[in-house]
């Protein structure tokens, strides 16, 4: 009716980084500020392992190694989860694409869907100093709120701020070993994604190596302009 290039769909963000970057912390902030879904490969990857699927047996070993889980099996459960319900109000993916080819059929997907990808925003780190953000993360395994031993303490030693939980869990593979795996396929095979999305004028790069709440407020910033 109003003939508008891109009628109003769900807007898709995407968080773009090297582990312990922020991506997880940030797309969780977007999620409360602005209700969209985070959508990250890594938590779905750890679903399926801990589910004992088929696609988490394949994956359980490479994950561990620090190497990238195949296309294949990413898309699966990317798409799959991305045509769930809560998902039409816009997401934030963190953690994928992480290869050309999964950007590639990103595109694809979302052409079917009529959507587009509002934006990519790059978190820029000192790649060097990720060692240390991953060496001190934790997690709160009842409700999902990220922590860090000496960046992001809890209030009280051991509880989690937001729901009060004491089951704190440490990834498996946030040791000093596979986190240089880890960058390396970061460097490897994901920062060609950058100029993938700069070539598309979706690129929007933030210094990530700040305040975490100044951080938030950057890229707040960025989502409500392309996201009206
Ligand atoms: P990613 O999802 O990119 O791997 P996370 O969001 O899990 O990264 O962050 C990695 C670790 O660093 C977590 O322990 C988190 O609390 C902490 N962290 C996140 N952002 C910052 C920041 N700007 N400064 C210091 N530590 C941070
Ligand atoms: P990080 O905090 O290091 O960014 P994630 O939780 O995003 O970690 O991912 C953990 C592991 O899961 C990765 O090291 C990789 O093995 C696998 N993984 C997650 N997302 C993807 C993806 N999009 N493509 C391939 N492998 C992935
Ligand atoms: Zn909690």
């Amino acid at each position: 009716m109003d003939g508008s290039k891109h009628p109003e769909t769900a807007p898709v963000l995407i968080l773009l980084g090297p582990p312990g970057a922020g991506k997880g912390t940030q797309a969780r902030m977007l999620q409360e500020q602005f209700g969209f879904v985070q959508l990250s490969t890594g938590d779905l990857l750890r679903a399926a392992v801990a589910a004992g699927t088929q696609a988490g047996e394949t994956a359980k070993t490479v994950m561990s190694s620090g190497g990238l889980v195949s296309d294949e099996i990413v898309l699966q459960i990317l798409s799959d989860r991305l045509a769930e319900e809560d998902c039409a109000g816009g997401v934030v993916l963190d953690g994928f694409p992480r290869t050309t080819g999964q950007a590639e059929a990103l595109d694809t997907l979302l052409e079917t869907s009529g959507q587009r990808i509002n934006a990519a925003i790059a978190l820029e780190v000192d790649n060097v100093k990720m060692v240390l953000r991953i060496a001190g993360r934790f997690t709160c395994g009842d409700c999902g709120e990220g922590y860090h031993d000496n960046f992001k303490p809890t209030r009280v030693d051991g509880v989690c701020d937001g729901c009060g939980s004491t089951n704190m869990t440490r990834r498996a593979d946030d040791n000093a070993q596979t986190v240089m795996s880890r960058l390396d396929a970061y460097q490897e095979q994901t920062e060609p994604l950058i100029a993938y999305y700069d070539a598309k004028a979706s690129l929007q790069r933030v210094d990530a190596m700040g305040d975490i709440e100044a951080i938030g407020q950057k890229i707040a910033q960025i989502v409500s302009k392309v996201t009206v």
